[in-house]
């Protein structure tokens, strides 16, 4: 037999149903979930992994993936344009028994990047780069984001002001002054600076600084604030709950009741299938189809 992702057509099925299922929530969980920008904003202005997994939008993401069927969600590293994220034991490895010496975990990262995109308003990219499946310790995912977005959205009026102060050739004290902040306020957001680059070592400006100050200033415009969703777990879990329902009707029903005779070149390669498929419930209907017209 070739070596399959899956061994069987009952687990072929009962694979694609919780990928289904978990599809569904996520594309649920993503339309519920938009995040005010003052809160990415504290996220974005973290100095250490441990102080980002302690912000109220990372414990909300990770009550959310938890929620969606990824397992326990950790976020390891927060580079200013990248944030890497671990899962041990991801319940979508355990979708593949029989994968070996093979990433699988695509839906996941692809989740992680809708989350970013749509929700934080911060486009990136997001890649599997360590799997259980493949022989790794856990899973892990890099999130790479848009700079430009990141700038926008990490600095804020203060921190304009700030820059312009610089620019101006005052110093902290005199900053302090006509923003009427403590200096400790001032030294401490112009260490975020020196994070992003804005400002060197000897909190002079930098190149990127300029640039962001001469081009960056107008960008972003007024920010909508509403309600961050942790506000609404309760709505968000009913809404995933009704949204995995409805799937697994439609799995079950599938699962029931075979349309179709499933060949052993159907199955070979379904996850690189998958990959090319917008949904998983299109892939379904795809392979529904092609065996219709046999
Ligand atoms: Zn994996």
């Amino acid at each position: 037999m070739a070596e399959n992702e899956f061994s069987s057509f009952a687990e072929t099925i009962a694979s694609l149903g919780t990928l289904t299922k978990i599809e569904s929530a996520v594309s649920t969980a993503i339309k519920t979930s938009r995040v005010p920008a003052k809160e990415t904003r504290k996220l974005l202005k973290c100095m250490s992994s441990q102080e980002a997994g302690n912000t109220a939008l990372f414990q909300f993401m990770r009550d959310l993936f938890e929620k969606v069927g990824f397992g326990q969600i950790e976020l390891v590293r927060n580079d200013i344009f990248r944030y890497d994220f671990a899962i041990s034991h991801s319940p979508v490895c355990k979708l593949y028994p029989h994968v070996k010496g093979k990433k699988t975990c695509y839906i996941t990262a692809e989740s992680l990047s809708q989350f970013f995109t749509k929700d934080l308003g911060l486009p990136g990219t997001a890649e599997e780069i360590a799997c259980q499946n493949a022989g790794d310790k856990r899973c892990e995912f890099a999130i790479s984001l848009q700079p430009l977005a990141v700038y926008q959205l990490a600095l804020d009026s203060i921190d304009k002001s700030i820059i312009s102060g610089i620019m101006e050739g005052q110093d902290t004290k005199k900053i302090s002054e006509s923003l009427d902040m403590e200096v400790n306020e001032i030294l401490f957001r112009m260490n975020i600076l020196k994070r992003y680059k804005i400002l060197d070592d000897r909190y002079g400006m930098t190149e990127i600084g300029e640039t962001y100050h001469k081009y960056g200033e107008g960008m972003g415009g007024e920010e909508e604030d509403f309600q961050p969703p942790w506000k609404d777990m309760a709505i968000i879990s009913n809404a995933i709950s009704a949204s995995t329902s409805f799937a697994e009707a439609f799995t079950e029903t599938t699962s029931r009741e075979p349309l179709w005779e499933v060949q052993e070149k159907d199955i070979v390669n379904l996850a690189d299938e998958a990959k090319k498929s917008k949904s998983f419930a299109e892939l379904l209907s795809k392979q529904v189809k092609s065996d219709m017209e046999e």
